[in-house]
């Protein structure tokens, strides 16, 4: 592990690595060249820390993805013919390339992001980690399965499904969008990404650092844009086979149906309002930490935050006391920072949204109570203290509707029966936490939360063969392992027989 670097240091840096973003706008990637968009419009990228003007950016529409479909068809049949071993060899190298750029696309990832920069250096570690797990089932991503039956032999292979788009969020791009694209091009899948565009930057460093690490032309192209025009026209397009969507419950809705018409297969990724569950029994210091963490890290800004805490009621008030003493402890600052662990949140729109939560709560009723730990950062700005709602009920729109961002909302239950039905009254299933010490209990409130992920005395901790994914409004589908290709590949049986079977007449 590297030493990590100092304020200054990431400023400096920061400086150097955004200076292309402010000299020239940042374009699509089409068929491997850097592409404008064919109207010549762009859009203004904000800096989330101080509201920087940080360059502008291709602003795609319908024409774009019009020309990005195309690269991907014309380069699908090469790709997916290309042996699984030589995919193999060349995600890894991507991986490489990746791992080579770590520093500049952690630094520009938290300037683009307001991500805290001890949380963002190691996005292109994760990534490339995606790219190698990835890369590693290449060879045997068509491989099938040999289903014998009495007069015929049956088998399985799996062949690439096509073009696909990739649509991903702003909280953490990078990471997740190796999640999606790296799966999809070891399948043999050739790729339209288009990523958020209030956070569009590290989207072109993974492009480049690709194209440049020797993926072919046309495999992974990129269109930047707004949700409503480049997205809509990507999940609209008729060569687009597949959509891997990353992003809010409302917008999964709106994909489904502009994606109706082509009969596109769907994979979601969507909100979560997860509970965190501490029994009276469990390691209560183990719990503190990892409920603080899985809410305050990534600004909140996490599919998977703890969001809900649901606390056995003989510890409720001395856990939240404990708790609420930590707040003051979180240091919330320029995400530079290598002390910063919350920065600024994205967008002036979202951190309004999020205050609204806040002043909300009260008149809800909770008791909101907020972290000091500022340390020079402007108050103004996208800045939200860690925030914690006490004294919650699960009725409250404080406990049902996804604020993504440092806010945690405290529930007390009775006992097993009442948890077990406070986690699952909520629209979403993502993940649940479960703190105890009794094995038993463990496996029954594993067994009986509605939830697609499920940790037990643990934080969220990510294991790539391991499936991801969420039930009722967060999700279908799952990512991870052999879920991912199955995804983006088409099974086919091929029944031959023995020639033992009887052949029905139909005349004579
Ligand atoms: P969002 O749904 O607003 O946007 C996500 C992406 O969809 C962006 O690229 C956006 O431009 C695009 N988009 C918006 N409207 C579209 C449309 N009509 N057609 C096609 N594309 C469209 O989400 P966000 O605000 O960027 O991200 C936050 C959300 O993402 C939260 O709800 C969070 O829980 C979710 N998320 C989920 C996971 C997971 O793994 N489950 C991970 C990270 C984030």
């Amino acid at each position: 592990m590297r030493p990590p670097a100092s304020f200054a240091a990431n400023l400096a840096a920061s400086r150097l690595y955004l200076a292309r973003f402010a000299a020239a706008p940042t374009l699509h990637l089409i068929g491997g060249v850097p592409a404008a968009s064919a109207s010549g419009s762009t859009f203004p990228n904000l800096s989330p820390i101080d509201a920087k003007h940080l360059g502008d950016v291709a602003a795609g529409d319908a024409a774009d993805i019009d020309a990005a479909a195309s690269a991907a068809r014309d380069s699908f049949e090469e790709w997916s013919a290309t042996p699984g071993s030589q995919r193999k060899r060349i995600l890894h190298a991507v991986a490489d390339a990746v791992e080579a750029r770590a520093d500049e696309i952690a630094v520009v990832e938290s300037t683009d992001t307001g991500q805290a920069i001890r949380f963002m250096s190691s996005a292109a570690l994760r990534g490339a980690e995606n790219f190698r797990y990835f890369a590693d089932q290449a060879p045997g991503a068509s491989d099938g399965l040999a289903l014998p039956s009495a007069h015929h032999l049956n088998y399985t292979g799996r062949r690439a499904i096509g073009p696909v788009g990739v649509i991903t969020p702003w909280n953490t791009p990078f990471m997740l969008s190796t999640w999606k694209i790296a799966p999809a091009l070891a399948a043999g899948c050739t790729v339209v990404h288009k990523p958020a565009e209030w956070s569009p930057l590290t989207a072109c460093l993974l492009a480049e650092t690709a194209l440049e690490a020797g993926l072919p032309s046309g495999v992974l192209n990129v269109v930047h844009g707004t949700g409503e025009t480049a997205g809509r026209a990507l999940t609209e397009h008729p060569d687009i086979a597949a959509i891997a969507f990353v992003g809010e419950s409302a917008t999964g809705s709106a994909i489904q149906a502009q994606s109706a018409a082509t009969l596109k297969r769907l994979h979601f990724e969507l909100g979560g309002k997860n509970p965190v569950i501490v029994f009276e029994d469990a390691d209560l210091d183990r719990a503190l930490d990892a409920v603080l963490f899985m809410i305050y890290s990534l600004n909140g800004e996490r599919c998977t935050s703890s969001s809900r805490l649901l606390v056995h009621r003989s510890i409720h008030d001395e856990f939240t006391r404990r708790l609420a003493a930590q707040l003051d402890s979180i240091r919330i600052g320029n995400p530079l920072d290598p002390a910063t662990v919350i920065g600024p949140l994205i967008h002036p729109r979202h951190c309004d949204q999020v205050r609204s939560y806040i002043e909300l709560a009260e008149t809800e009723g909770a008791t909101v109570m907020q972290g000091t730990g500022w340390d020079g950062a402007p108050r103004g700005g996208n800045y939200v203290a860690p925030t914690l709602f006490a004294g919650a009920t699960n009725d409250m729109r404080i406990a049902r509707e996804e604020i993504f961002g440092p806010v945690l909302t405290v529930i007390a239950f009775d006992d097993e029966a009442d948890a077990v039905t406070l986690a699952n009254d909520t629209d979403y299933g993502l993940a649940a936490y479960v703190w105890t010490s009794d094995v038993g209990r463990a496996h029954r409130m594993a067994d009986a939360v509605d939830a697609g992920m499920v940790w037990v005395n643990s934080h969220n901790v990510r294991h790539l063969p391991t499936p991801f994914g969420g039930t009722k409004r967060s999700g279908i589908g799952r990512d991870g392992g052999d879920w991912s290709l199955d995804f983006y590949t088409e099974t086919k049986n091929v029944a031959v027989a023995y020639d033992t079977h009887d052949i029905p007449k139909l005349v004579g």
